[in-house]
């Protein structure tokens, strides 16, 4: 720990391992939670309207079954399952059966990895760096399920929010960012959850269409826990540019009718990442062009 603690460069890079490790359990996250919730669901309205229980079939959560190959259904065995190096190795192939597999999954493990590495390399070792990586493993969970699903879960955005406010009982003045001061994190959580559900009536008052769901206001919720009420214009602007670069690509890339609900957790997202990483820099940089600094 000392060694972590005196060597930026090694927690870096152990950071970026442990990242890769993480990343793997978000694709699995990511992949069966929804299935999880439906199942849920299912059971649930059947139990409300009288129906006997689907039938249970095999457990199925987050460590039940093994990964298998989607196609031939071979059990993914531990060799063929280390992050990154494994679909490498296997040339993109399932070793069963030589079926692609989709690049997805050694994307978010490489992207996991390199978030951790730099939030390492940001914060140096401590509780900051920990709480980060807490708060990247969860945007990256839900970024992968919203642009599956347009489904923000309560399940992963409820606890976001509660660690983020009991996290800011630690907060001494002066500390980094994360965690947020307890006040501007409660008032965080509030504005963030209050201010997206006034946008939402005001466009529903006047379109007559509901624009996003409740999962962002929860989220936006979370984000202005974690870094503070302060943040959230921020990433509200940050996530409407990304938004717009990344609408218009797709129209240009014609991979999108007009028209056709674009989940906006992906962005909120990726914004909230960019706020806890440099929010402070673009915000003194901002005020000072503006002439306020
Ligand atoms: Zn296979």
């Amino acid at each position: 720990m000392a060694l972590l603690g005196a060597n930026p460069a090694l927690f870096a890079a152990a950071a970026f391992l442990f990242g890769l490790a993480i990343g793997s359990f978000l694709n699995v996250v990511i992949h069966r939670l929804p299935l999880m919730l439906e199942r849920q669901w299912r059971a649930q309205s059947a139990d409300l309207e009288g129906r006997p229980a689907p039938a249970g079939g095999e457990t199925y959560n987050l460590v039940m079954p093994r990964s298998r190959c989607p196609a031939c259904k071979a059990q993914i065995s531990g060799i063929h399952n280390i992050p990154l190096l494994s679909y490498l190795a296997l040339r993109g192939r399932c070793a069963a059966c030589h079926t692609r597999i989709s690049p997805r999954y050694p994307l978010v493990e490489l992207a996991t990895g390199l978030a951790f590495a730099a939030v390492a390399w940001h914060f140096g070792f401590g509780l900051s760096a920990g709480l980060a990586f807490v708060f990247t493993a969860y945007l990256v969970a839900l970024t992968g399920i919203d642009i599956d699903r347009q489904l923000l879960p309560d399940i992963l955005t409820i606890p976001l929010l509660w660690i983020a406010l009991i996290a800011s009982l630690w907060q001494a003045s002066g500390d980094a960012v994360p965690p947020a001061d307890l006040r501007d994190a409660v008032i965080g959580a509030v504005a963030g959850y209050g201010f997206l559900w006034l946008v939402f009536q005001l466009f529903k008052l006047a379109t007559g269409k509901e624009g996003m769901g409740y999962g962002d206001f929860k989220l936006f919720a979370a984000i202005g826990a974690w870094l503070g009420w302060q943040m959230l214009p921020l990433v509200l602007l940050l996530a409407a540019v990304v938004g717009a670069v990344v609408g218009i690509a797709l129209l240009a890339a014609r991979r999108l009718g007009r028209g056709v609900p674009i989940p906006f957790g992906p962005y909120l997202a990726g914004a909230a990442w960019i706020a806890l990483m440099w929010g402070p820099q673009i915000r003194d940089h901002y005020l000072a062009f503006a002439g306020l600094g």
